[in-house]
């Protein structure tokens, strides 16, 4: 993401040290991103990665471990449209880990009242626990996409149980949103070949993000999160917050929370329109 130095090399560790702690994930995520190296190389022999999102994460996962699209910085070098880069007067904003009765309703406020809609990736879960929240982010217009049942680190699961946690979440957010979801976020961001499969038997494409606020850093405030973010501000550029904090640390979502209404008023004064992925304009995205 921000660049390829060492400090941002641990981006997918941070993610795994943040959410659900299944067992040993975090060191694993950290040995993973040891592989990026060989995925550089395979970018330098065949340019065409770079622009054949799907295909090429399924490549670079073959080559070099799931960790690979869990790295920022490679994955925007590598993968522009499975890190969502779109249209550079816009910014798509999208929002994981909800729908959650305290913090989701806060969100979509702010939303609302500055007439904005954005993507949020659910946990069927979640959806499970709170069906008419999910209904009701939808019915404002909001676009729903899936970020599987549990919050879990796909790559330790097979393609069976991988492909029932998507499968049961995707069905659970069309019956109770009546609208089927075509866009995954693997959670940590992380893809495997089952994932791959997972989401392409349901009509999912995998995206993932360009910039985000890391709301679960120890002692986050509204203004770090709000720089973290604007670090990869860019136009074109995809954004991640948490509308929830049931994976993160206490305080992260009021965090992100106050980023969001930080974030809005600075793509406002640079003059940059805010939607949904939908929106967003991503070359080639395949949109089933
Ligand atoms: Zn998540």
């Amino acid at each position: 993401m921000r660049d390829t130095s060492p400090a941002t090399a641990t981006d997918s560790g941070s993610a795994g040290v943040r959410h659900d702690k299944p067992g040993g994930t975090a060191r694993r995520v950290l040995r993973l991103a040891a592989p990026v190296a060989a995925a550089a190389r395979v970018a330098a022999d065949a340019p065409v990665v770079a622009v054949a999102a799907a295909g090429a994460a399924a490549l670079a996962v073959a080559q070099a471990g799931p960790g690979i699209t869990g790295f920022g910085p490679v994955r925007r070098l590598l993968f522009p449209r499975l890190a969502g880069y779109g249209d550079p007067t816009h910014i798509a904003l999208t929002f994981d880990d909800g729908p959650d009765p305290e913090s989701t309703p806060i969100f979509a406020e702010v939303l609302a009242d500055r007439g904005i809609r954005a993507t949020f990736f659910m946990l069927g879960r979640m959806v499970a626990a709170a069906p008419q929240l999910a209904r009701n982010v939808a019915a404002a217009g909001h676009e729903i996409g899936v970020h599987g049942w549990d919050h879990r680190y796909l790559p330790l699961r097979g393609l069976r149980e991988t492909r029932t946690d998507v499968r049961r979440a995707t069905a659970l957010i069309a019956s109770v949103t009546g609208t089927r979801p075509t866009l995954f976020r693997p959670p940590y961001g992380v893809l495997s070949g089952p994932v791959l499969v997972a989401a392409r038997e349901l009509g999912l494409t995998p995206l993932l993000w360009g910039a985000w606020g890391r709301e679960w850093t120890a002692g986050s405030t509204p203004e770090s999160v709000f720089r973290t973010l604007a670090g990869d501000l860019d136009g074109g550029v995809t954004v991640l917050l948490h509308d929830s904090g049931c994976t993160s640390p206490a305080g992260s979502w009021q965090a992100g929370l106050g980023a969001l209404s930080l974030l809005l008023d600075d793509c406002e004064r640079r003059g940059l329109r805010i939607g949904p992925v939908a929106e967003h304009g991503i070359p080639g995205l395949d949109r089933n």
